[in-house]
């Protein structure tokens, strides 16, 4: 039986492949990647001239059958993504599952990441935080989202495209208020800018930029004692808490609790009525 090894590579300055790596990819038999083209490039700029095979998301499953088959005639395979590392909101997972079942060793190679490139930098206090990968798509389905990580006190991390990043950090403001922000863009690349400020402050800035171009990790930090709203669906607790808690208004109090706990907006807004007025 061969060996699987999973293997970082650079998330943009090329100086960033490890000696093992590099060792690894030129001695394995076989190296599946997530894009033969791509790789190809790399690889031949390190000189190194092993056989490549696609493994894509779409046909993970299957690509994986064909992968595994050399890994049982004896064949040892590296699995290396677009960039960074394998299985981090990358494919991968299918194979290393089958592989391990199959009693295929599965030998992580470690190096760079753009998660763990961000964090690093972010100076948020050490300690736990939350990995999120990509957020989804759509604004509402976003904030739909992100009102279930409402109360989570770990700062959240996570991956976002030059097209949605912008809108990203507007649901965040939405949903979160104005939270201190860590936005990466380009890491290890020419262009790598790390931006520090609050929500609205890193909006503002995108807001006066004509093109919104690069790779993004956004760290947004947790809930802390004092926006960490009360685990009620009472209306009238929860205006009560904001009223006394925050910087909203009522009307935007009334649209977090109605998204929050999938009440009608009115409803909650008769009952704001009666706290505002109180
Ligand atoms: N497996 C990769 C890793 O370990 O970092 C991540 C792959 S994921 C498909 C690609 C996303 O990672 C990008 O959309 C971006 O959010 C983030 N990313 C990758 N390279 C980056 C870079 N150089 N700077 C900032 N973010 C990056």
């Amino acid at each position: 039986m061969g060996c699987l090894y999973i293997v970082a590579t650079p998330i943009g300055n090329l100086e960033d492949i490890t000696q093992r790596a590099l060792r690894i990819l030129r001695e394995v038999d076989l190296i599946a990647a997530e894009d033969t083209r791509h790789s190809r490039k790399l690889l031949s700029s390190f000189d190194i001239h092993t056989p490549l095979l696609s493994y894509f998301k779409d046909k993970e499953a299957g690509r994986a059958e064909k992968i595994l088959e050399k890994l049982r005639h004896g064949l040892d395979v590296a699995l290396i993504s677009d960039a960074g590392t394998p299985c981090i909101s990358d494919p991968g997972s299918v194979l290393v599952q089958r592989a391990r079942r199959l009693g295929v060793a599965v030998i992580p190679v470690p190096g760079a990441s753009a998660l763990t490139a961000a964090v690093s930098v972010a100076g948020f206090p050490p300690g736990p935080f939350v990995f999120l990968g990509f957020l989804p798509s759509t604004s509402s389905k976003r904030k739909k989202f992100l009102s279930s990580q409402v109360r989570e006190t770990k700062p959240s991390v996570f991956y976002e495209s030059p097209k949605r990043v912008v809108s990203a950090l507007k649901d965040c403001l939405h949903v979160f208020g104005d939270r201190r922000v860590f936005v990466a863009r380009e890491l290890t690349k020419i262009h790598e800018e790390l931006l520090n400020g609050t929500l609205q402050e890193i909006v503002d800035v995108f807001s006066g930029r004509k093109k919104i171009k690069g790779e993004f990790v956004v760290i947004v930090e947790g809930a802390t004692l004092q926006n960490n709203t009360p685990e009620t669906h009472d209306l009238h607790e929860l205006l009560s808490w904001y009223r006394e808690n925050s910087s909203l208004s009522m009307r935007d109090a009334v649209r977090r609790i109605a998204e929050d706990i999938g009440a009608s907006r009115s409803a909650v807004y008769q009952e704001a009525l009666k706290v505002w007025g109180a």
